[in-house]
């Protein structure tokens, strides 16, 4: 066993420990605490920074890592750009992407793709990844995949406005009865289509023929997919940047989970998740950077630092980049430093000796800090 020592450990399910250790069997951990008590269970390892689980980003496309798309003018143009200047996934430019998030600390992370190319980009990074395979289909079923990269993946929706009622029920329905995830309330453009049938949404989808069959459901994406019974415990609901306070609480209800991209926000659109809406809510929220055609990184930890510069309390933002990612990943073993789990094990920065708040140097500072992965 080795007894991992550092100024400050933070294990997310517990209090911040000065002069802490963590002792690991392999990647288990065996005990959290604080050196002095814990030197006597194997050789001491000792690190200058904060010791951290593993950083978990709850949705990224690492297929798009060859992209950058200029944002600012809102959801539509952007995915106009997007469609514009998509080119088959460069692996190379994936892989070292996959690498990336690794070196920063990412042990986890739940993907969408459209190709099933990032699963042994994933592997070989060491990112334990939860592919999701991206579904768009504006009317009837979407057909089941004829690629063997595809096979056994979980399948998910793009969005409320490139699935029609059946997809999103059948879709639902191969998934044990709800969405595992969903673009949503990204953009004010979605409800003015889904409540109003027009704006830009409504332009895009005529020109390029993709009206759903069923027309205009009348009502705001969220209310529209409880009322279609595809929420439930632990669906993804990816952004909720304009989401109004009734679809929080809607999804509070269904206990499903906030995941929240905050720069690829600010970047197509020039605003930010609201935070304070979401909490009050009762929602479970993790942190994701969506991919590197709309995010300068794809460490979570430049998502946690946005948010705490626009005064989002740093202890609830360092726990929905561990632990809110576990419950995205449905992978309890990881999250927090806590006995018996496998979160893996991240030190940041090179001298928290001088810290007083470990958790909110995480939060402002540690996305400029170095890091290492330990285990
Ligand atoms: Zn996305």
């Amino acid at each position: 066993m080795i007894v991992h020592a550092a100024p400050w450990v933070v294990p997310v399910a517990a209090p911040p420990v000065r002069d802490g250790a963590v002792v690991l069997d392999g990647d288990r951990v065996v005990a959290v605490g604080t050196l002095a008590d814990l030197r006597g269970m194997g050789e001491i390892e000792e690190h200058d920074g904060v010791l951290t689980p593993g950083f978990i980003n709850a949705h990224t496309h690492l297929e798009l890592s060859h992209l950058r798309v200029p944002g600012g003018q809102g959801l539509v143009p952007w995915i106009r750009r997007l469609m514009a200047a998509r080119t088959p996934t460069d692996v190379e430019v994936a892989r070292a992407a996959a690498r990336g998030m690794a070196a920063r600390g990412t042990v986890a992370c739940v993907d969408i793709s459209n190709d099933g190319s990032s699963r042994p980009l994933f592997a070989e990074a060491r990112v334990e990844a939860r592919v999701l395979h991206e579904r768009i289909a504006p009317r009837g079923e979407p057909a089941p995949s004829p690629s063997t990269m595809m096979r056994g993946l979980t399948e998910t929706p793009h969005a409320a406005y490139t699935c029609g009622l059946s997809a999103l029920r059948t879709l639902a329905a191969r998934n044990g009865g709800q969405l595992a995830s969903i673009h949503v309330e990204e953009d004010p453009a979605e409800a003015a289509w889904l409540v109003d049938g027009v704006g830009p949404f409504a332009d895009f989808l005529h020109e390029r023929d993709a009206l759903p069959s069923v027309g205009v459901p009348h009502s705001r994406p969220i209310e529209w997919l409880d009322s279609l019974g595809v929420l439930g415990a632990g669906t993804l609901l990816v952004h909720l940047t304009v989401a109004d306070s009734d679809s929080l609480a809607r999804a509070a209800r269904r206990d499903c989970i906030a995941v929240l991209c905050p720069r690829s926000n600010q970047h197509i659109g020039g605003r930010l998740p609201p935070v304070d809406g979401i909490r009050a809510a009762g929602l479970r929220a993790a942190i994701g950077t969506d991919s590197l055609a709309s995010c300068a990184t794809l460490d979570v930890l430049g998502d946690v630092q946005l948010l705490a510069r626009a005064g989002v309390d740093a202890a609830w933002l360092v726990r929905a980049a561990t632990a809110g990612g576990a419950d995205a990943m449905q992978a309890p073993q990881l999250g927090s430093l806590a006995i018996g789990k496998r979160p893996g094990l991240v030190a940041l920065g090179d001298d928290a000796r001088g810290l007083r708040d470990p958790i909110a140097w995480l939060a402002h500072e540690a996305a400029d800090a170095p890091a290492w992965r330990i285990a």
